[in-house]
């Protein structure tokens, strides 16, 4: 740290993004990636790309790339923003959103994120608890002194609220800003984008990083009542006019152009999904349901660190968190059926090998103690 660092950010504890090793060949199945490229559409649109244009500036407005998200979404071009990620639209969202509170509440167990802008903006962060079946109670968002985050399906462990309980913490919240974060709606989820246009407090942020498989492009957008949209306008035109760069502009048209697509390749997630966590539950884990392109499991033989450790020494990469209440689970990305049966095959080896042996005595000593 130097002695220039202001003192409000010597204390910021940063957020840890999954890992992007780049030692050896990793089946990554750590940070929801998708395993399929993008649509043919889009590598052709940045094939063809006219690269000498990017000497010029990118459209400000993204003229051409909201009205085709417009029509895709069934909304007018003034409820739409677009970022470079949708993490960029949390960011501005608890930088200039968060009302007269400065309170902030969210789920426990949910998108690390969410705390790291908390602390970035000095807002007060109200971790609200999950139901010990890790589901959200949509009651503790109603009538709360602050914004509401929910990430929904929420993140890690991939279950969802109804739009009838999104509905109550609209209503109940009318000065507040309610963020609902979309970022896996496209597996199986329902979308609260409906709901914008009857709720003035609604921000809907959606990401091409997961169901369009561009993570990489930086690509995030907002819907929202068309005031809200012109205040995350007013801070992007205060920071960065031009945070859509001209190649990710042309890849998201390119990608709305593909739907057909992008819908096959969700569903074959989620069959793969389905096909994993049967897979699973016969080895012994513990799947919650999910709506999203990861599992949330735990096993009866081993630690989330221990198989964290052993998958990552045989080539494959999951999520594990040390927070106390998930310990025990691993976060596990949907990816190919191939890639599913490598891992599968790899759990199978691992549960076999001695560390789960002595694991398993450990926990069975420790039961015969408890009872
Ligand atoms: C992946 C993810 C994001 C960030 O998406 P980007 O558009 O890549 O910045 C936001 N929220 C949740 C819950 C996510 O899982």
């Amino acid at each position: 740290m130097s002695k220039f660092l202001n003192e409000k950010y010597q204390n910021l504890e940063v957020y840890v993004p999954g890992e992007q090793p780049q030692d050896m060949e990793y089946i990554k199945l750590n940070t929801n990636e998708s395993p399929y490229p993008p649509a043919p559409s889009v590598i052709k649109a940045i094939d063809q790309a006219a690269v000498s244009d990017l000497r010029l500036y990118p459209d400000p407005e993204c003229a051409g790339l909201i009205k085709k998200l417009a029509c895709s979404y069934g909304v007018k071009p003034e409820n739409i923003y677009l970022s470079n990620g949708s993490d960029d639209i949390l960011n501005f969202a608890f930088m200039a959103l968060s009302g007269f509170w400065g309170k902030v509440y969210f789920p426990e167990i949910s998108y690390g994120f969410y705390q790291v802008y908390a602390d970035l903006y000095q807002l007060d962060a109200v971790k609200v608890p999950l139901r010990p079946d890790f589901s959200i109670d949509y009651k503790d968002y109603c009538g709360v002194q602050g914004m509401v985050v929910i990430a929904n399906p929420n993140a890690p462990t991939g279950l969802a609220l109804s739009l009838e309980e999104i509905r109550k913490i609209l209503d109940s919240n009318p000065d507040q800003v309610v963020i609902i974060d979309e970022a896996y709606v496209d597996f199986g989820g329902t979308s609260a984008v409906p709901l914008v246009a009857e709720y003035d407090n609604l921000l809907v942020v959606q990401t091409f990083s997961k169901s369009r498989s561009m993570a990489g492009a930086r690509l995030g957008f907002a819907i929202a009542n068309a005031e809200l949209i012109a205040d995350l306008n007013r801070i992007k035109y205060s920071t960065n006019p031009y945070n859509i760069n001209r190649l990710t502009l042309l890849a998201g048209e390119a990608a709305l152009d593909a739907a057909d697509y992008y819908q096959s390749r969700c569903a074959k997630i989620i069959e793969t999904r389905a096909y994993t966590a049967s897979a699973l539950e016969g080895l012994g884990f513990t799947v919650l349901p999910s709506l999203t392109n990861f599992l949330f499991v735990k096993s009866d033989h081993m630690g989330g660190q221990q198989l964290y450790e052993a998958l990552k020494a045989k080539g494959i990469l999951i999520r594990h968190f040390s927070s106390p209440k998930i310990q025990d689970y691993n976060r596990i990305t949907i990816g190919t059926r191939e890639q599913m049966n490598v891992m599968l095959d790899r759990i199978q080896e691992i549960l076999r090998q001695d560390t789960s042996a002595d694991w398993l005595n450990a926990n069975t000593s420790k039961n015969r103690k408890d009872r």
